[in-house]
């Protein structure tokens, strides 16, 4: 078994990786057509600052009937923003709790976000700036101040100088970026200078931007890395959830090993950032999950109003699921991941239900493997009730088809259709109510997982075959 299942993915050859020299111009077309009608509400303009040191400058300009009440999504970045009229009059205005109104007549809004400034008193930071060299790496809700109301329809455009950069949203040929007032809410990650590199899959392509140097990893084997893990969410999913995404790569000096720290931002589409030691080489990424852990976020819908346990379950589940199938890690590799990580969850909340466990803190171990131990039981009981012929996989598909977001509410019933009966809520009772990771022992007994002293053993089970189609390697679109 150990050898079928190591096999590498033959599939995996076929991720092309092209690499683009900064300043060359993709000739795709825009994937935002632009709406014609009316002129955009706001007019974002962004200049990359070099001297003295990083900076954003940013300018608004406002249409007439534009809004006039603006908010950083994170507060304390920007202190103040200058207000200019049309007849040359400038009012600086103080931003208190993040937000500003600007005064009547106001046309252009204009302030600066001191990039290097802020990291130097606050240390490098994944949303208020990190980078090296000439590469910067920001979060918009940071620096890009947007309308206190979104009204539906109303257009942005927004354009930038200074450097290229990699936003979430693709330009169109002359650099403009079509969006929606919407856009602005969670406006992603952003990364300013470094290196491109794209990562093309068979419906999808990665654009990936290096934000600094490496000492062994070329930029090729960076976007390699990134297509083995976006392949690998391809043995979830039919096809890779959206035809476009971004991934920002940012190194860390002095930090052994691969992937330091991942994150997915849901902007529209999400973006992804990973920072990776400056150090590491190609063949550290053998073992990281990190890249294939944030792109299996992709893979289920955005849960509003959230719900960590559910979404950092199922991306934790698949990550060990889906390294298995693609032949990164064997069956038993993947099963002792997932045994280790439950011991983990356990530590500190032996007495505590699961509700408990999970309400304590927004993103501990015990969130991360409560949730993937449920997702593991549901996946199992919708193959054991549907005769080993359908899955959690499929509730991914059922979901997506029904738009982006969700709720758990909506998770369960779509669990309840792709079984053909009643399941959620009674499992979810039986997690939620007992002792966290009671329903464990009795769930991996029954799959033949056994946990003993030299380790995770795979032994006959009731239901070890179901064991065996969950991490069975499989190319895309392919039933177990
Ligand atoms: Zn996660």
């Amino acid at each position: 078994m150990k050898a079928v299942l190591g096999r590498p993915r033959p599939g995996w050859l076929a991720v092309t990786v092209i690499l683009l020299g900064l300043g060359l111009v993709s000739c795709r077309a825009s994937g935002r057509q632009r709406a014609s009608e009316a002129p955009a509400a706001l007019r974002y303009h962004l200049t990359y600052v070099r001297v003295p040191e990083h900076a954003l400058d940013v300018e608004v300009v406002l249409a007439r009937g534009a809004p006039r009440d603006f908010l950083f999504s994170q507060p304390g970045a920007v202190k103040t923003v200058s207000a200019h009229r049309e007849d040359g009059g400038v009012r600086t205005l103080t931003v208190e709790d993040g937000r500003v109104s600007l005064p009547r007549g106001t046309r252009v809004l204009r302030y600066r976000y001191a990039l290097d400034a802020f990291i130097r008193e606050r240390g490098p930071d994944f949303f208020q700036g990190s980078g090296e060299g000439d590469a910067r790496h920001v979060a918009g809700r940071v620096y890009l101040i947007r309308p206190l109301v979104v009204t539906p329809g109303m257009r942005v455009e927004l354009s930038l100088s200074g450097a290229e950069a990699l936003l979430p949203w693709h330009p169109d040929a002359h650099g403009i970026y079509h969006l929606r007032g919407e856009d602005l809410v969670d406006s992603g990650f952003h990364g300013f200078g470094g290196r491109r590199c794209q990562v093309r899959l068979p419906d999808a392509v990665l654009d990936v931007a290096i934000l600094g140097h490496f000492t062994h990893l070329s930029d090729a084997a960076v976007c390699t890395w990134l297509g083995k893990a976006a392949e690998e969410v391809r043995t979830v999913r039919r096809g890779f959830p959206h035809p476009r995404i971004t991934v920002r790569v940012i190194p860390v000096p002095g930090h052994p090993g691969p992937s330091v720290f991942g994150m997915v931002r849901w902007s529209s589409p999400p973006s992804i950032s990973i920072s990776v030691g400056q150090e590491a080489w190609p063949e550290d990424f053998e073992r990281d999950w990190v890249a294939v852990h944030e792109m299996l976020h992709l893979a289920h819908p955005v849960f509003l109003p959230r719900v960590p346990w559910l979404s950092e379950g199922l991306a934790t589940y698949y990550t060990e699921v889906a390294r298995a199938r693609s032949g990164r890690q064997d069956a038993l590799q993947a099963w002792t991941e997932l045994v280790g990580g439950f011991a983990r969850g356990r530590e500190g909340n032996e007495t505590r239900t699961m509700e408990e466990a999970v309400s304590q803190d927004g993103f501990s171990l015990a969130v991360y493997w409560t949730g993937a131990l449920f997702a593991l039981h549901v996946d199992v009981e919708l193959r054991r009730l549907t005769g080993n012929t359908r899955g959690l996989d499929d509730v991914l598909e059922w979901l997506a088809r029904r738009g982006s977001s969700s709720t758990l509410g909506a998770f369960g019933a779509a669990v309840d259709a792709i079984a053909g009966q009643p399941l959620f809520n009674a499992l979810l009772e039986r997690h939620l109510r007992r002792p966290a990771f009671a329903e464990q022992a009795g769930l991996l007994e029954a799959l033949g997982v056994q946990d003993g002293p030299n380790g995770v053993s795979l032994i006959p089970g009731r239901d070890s075959l179901l064991r065996d189609s969950v991490v069975g390697r499989r190319s895309h679109g392919e039933t177990p």
